[in-house]
């Protein structure tokens, strides 16, 4: 995640905090002292420490219960809204995702019930409603903010907690896409409303809104991407043959097949060690104007870090991108041959066709046809001398 800074790791999760969240912690922090000077912001800043704390053991609660489905978490990144886990993958079935999903909310649960048991008959209700009374026990304090934690996690906006509860229950007699369009339009509309809502109150429910808007509309995208490429494998998208070229060719050389060919996607081949990276289009343009013709590829190509397999599921290959910068990934068949390259470009190629055509057939036999004969590395080598 972009714009944020890792605080350590808990059982292989990383724990990262967003910059727009340590933001919230000064403009408290600022507000508090001006109004009430530094004890009081001393006192707010430790309460929203532990109201911090008790977000990442919400977070936990998600990551922990989808480790028992078998799904691992790379980072969870705190937002003044909460946190967001990065998830490996999405559970499978939505029974699944309702567990993963509750478990979160529950955490706050526990903690409210499990403060009011330790506080026994010094506990009023009308304790819950001085949240903001720093008069009142930090204990009682933090009771009421994870009993307010839970249910705003619990609001059908997805995608928060409560959405994605909204979308598991769908899911389970909707297709997967319908049910996500649905709980991301209700999930918009319910950020609206929030956003509306701040303009009257607390303005930071307006950045939350906005949130809420952006994310909705982005993960309501992915589910539809994936839906579309659910059953493409690698090599009903990617390019055949790209052309070749070496580590110490030059930029100039990679412009010149740009120009005189249809290739926008190139491997870049080592004498010892095959395939070594790759340079789309978009790389060589850029390089063109921040270095001079005779640079060598070596120095602006992308390592080669993920391979595929042309039988794997193309959606593999949508993850990769949604979670790197890389623009092109090398395919190879299951003898460990080079076959081609897949991009980004080629990948919005087949959705494209794929909407269009939903019933589209794949030529997984246009490969052996003859129709695109692999291009010889010698002949393209050939082709760069003077
Ligand atoms: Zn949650």
């Amino acid at each position: 995640m972009r714009w944020s800074v890792s605080i350590g790791t808990i059982a292989g999760t990383a724990i990262r905090i967003h910059v727009t969240f340590l933001l919230f912690l000064l403009i408290i922090g600022i507000a508090v002292f001006r109004q009430n000077g530094p004890e009081a912001a001393w006192d707010a800043i430790a309460f929203i420490t532990l109201i911090f704390t008790c977000i990442v053991l919400h977070e936990f609660g998600h990551i922990l219960m989808a480790r028992v489905f078998g799904i691992k978490t790379r980072d969870v990144t705190l937002f003044p809204i909460g946190g967001v886990a990065t998830i490996e993958r999405m559970p499978e079935k939505p029974y699944q995702e309702l567990l993963v999903a509750l478990a979160g909310p529950l955490v706050n649960l526990a903690i409210f019930v499990g403060i009011l048991m330790a506080l026994g008959d010094s506990f009023k209700i009308s304790d819950l409603e001085s949240l903001n009374d720093s008069g009142t026990g930090l204990a009682i304090r933090i009771a009421s903010a994870n009993l307010i934690l839970m249910l705003f996690n619990l609001l059908p906006a997805f995608p928060m907690d409560g959405g994605r509860v909204l979308r598991a229950l769908l899911a389970m007699w909707l297709t997967k896409t319908k049910a996500t369009q649905i709980a991301a339009t209700i999930g918009q509309a319910m950020a609206l409303m929030i956003g509306f809502m701040g303009f009257f109150g607390n303005p930071m429910l307006i950045l939350i809104a906005a949130f809420i808007f952006i994310a909705a509309g982005s993960e309501s995208e992915a589910a539809l991407f994936h839906d579309v490429t659910r059953d493409l494998t690698i090599r009903d998208a990617m390019v055949q043959s790209p052309a070749h070229l070496l580590p110490h060719d030059t930029i100039k050389a990679a412009i010149d097949i740009l120009l005189s060919s249809t290739d926008d996607d190139f491997a870049v081949f080592d004498e010892g060690n095959p395939m070594i990276g790759t340079i789309t289009r978009d790389a060589l343009l850029l390089a063109l104007s921040a270095h001079d013709d005779g640079t060598p590829l070596s120095s602006i190509m992308k390592k080669a870090d993920h391979i595929l397999y042309d039988d794997e599921p193309l959606e593999k290959a949508l993850t990769i991108f949604e979670r790197s910068d890389a623009q092109a990934l090398i395919v190879k068949d299951k003898k460990d041959e080079f076959l081609g390259l897949i991009s980004r470009a080629a990948i919005a190629q087949a959705i494209l066709i794929k909407t269009a055509r939903p019933n589209w057939a794949f030529h997984r036999d246009r490969f052996l046809s003859g129709h695109l004969p692999p291009i010889n590395r010698d002949q393209r080598a050939a082709s760069l001398l003077p």
